[in-house]
């Protein structure tokens, strides 16, 4: 199923949207069948799990870090796993970013990251708040061991992916806004938003970077919330 799940997403997916397999609780062998149908990235919310598949995964892909960086820096930042990850998509601190900086620049590395925005405010929920991003922004631009490349957010996991809609396009809109600040060592290239039930709303709201899980590989066994 995985194969003709990937290969329907591709058809459907307008040209310049790239699909992520957000591969949380998954198998090796299920990452490695999505990765031979067309998927180019893979998308991991934990070390553990990265640590039980990455070495059995032998299909080149780039993986992204798409997890809670406070919960899980602690693993991330240690050269084995910065040296895996092309990306990461979850950046909201300065102070965390200076740790990653720090790390990556001992490697040496230069890491790609997006920021990730709170677009709904939720207090529970990573992301720094819309008001805070451009400053945020202009802080890591300053960074020299981390490219600023985009933004990422999650928006409210609603039943209705309409209502998504307000808070893709506030993600948009500071995508457009700090684009349009030319800051150096910055560039807004990636807008990744969108998940199995809000995709498409976020295409049209013009993500370029989608990360499905359920679509791609069923429903989670045990039921993990995203980024849980
Ligand atoms: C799990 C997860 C997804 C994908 O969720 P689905 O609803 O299974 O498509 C996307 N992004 C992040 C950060 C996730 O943790």
């Amino acid at each position: 199923m995985i194969t003709e799940n990937v290969k329907a997403l591709l058809k459907e997916l307008p040209e310049g949207v790239e699909l992520e397999a957000a591969a949380k609780t998954r198998s090796a062998k299920e990452i490695e069948e999505a990765i031979k149908a067309g998927v180019k990235i893979i998308g991991e919310n934990y070390i553990k799990d990265l640590k039980n598949v990455y070495e059995s995964v032998k299909t080149p892909a780039r993986w992204h870090f798409i997890g809670t960086l406070k919960t899980q820096k602690h693993d991330l930042l240690r050269k084995k796993y910065l040296k895996i990850f092309d990306m990461i998509e979850t950046l909201d601190s300065f102070e965390i970013a200076c740790e990653l900086d720090k790390k990556c620049a001992s490697i040496p590395k230069i890491m790609d990251v997006l920021i990730e925005i709170n677009s709904a405010k939720e207090p529970q929920k990573s992301g720094v708040m819309p008001e805070d991003a451009k400053e945020l922004a202009v802080k890591l631009s300053t960074l020299k061991n981390i490219r600023v490349v985009g933004l990422m957010t999650m928006g409210p996991r609603f039943g209705n992916p309409e209502d998504s809609r307000p808070y893709f396009r506030i993600t948009k809109e500071l995508f457009e806004e700090i684009k349009s600040l030319k800051i150096p060592n910055l560039t807004m290239k990636y807008l990744s938003m969108g998940m199995t039930n809000s995709y498409k709303v976020a295409v049209q709201e013009g993500a370029n970077i989608v990360r499905i899980g359920t679509k791609i590989f069923g429903e989670r066994a045990c039921s993990l919330d995203a980024k849980d």
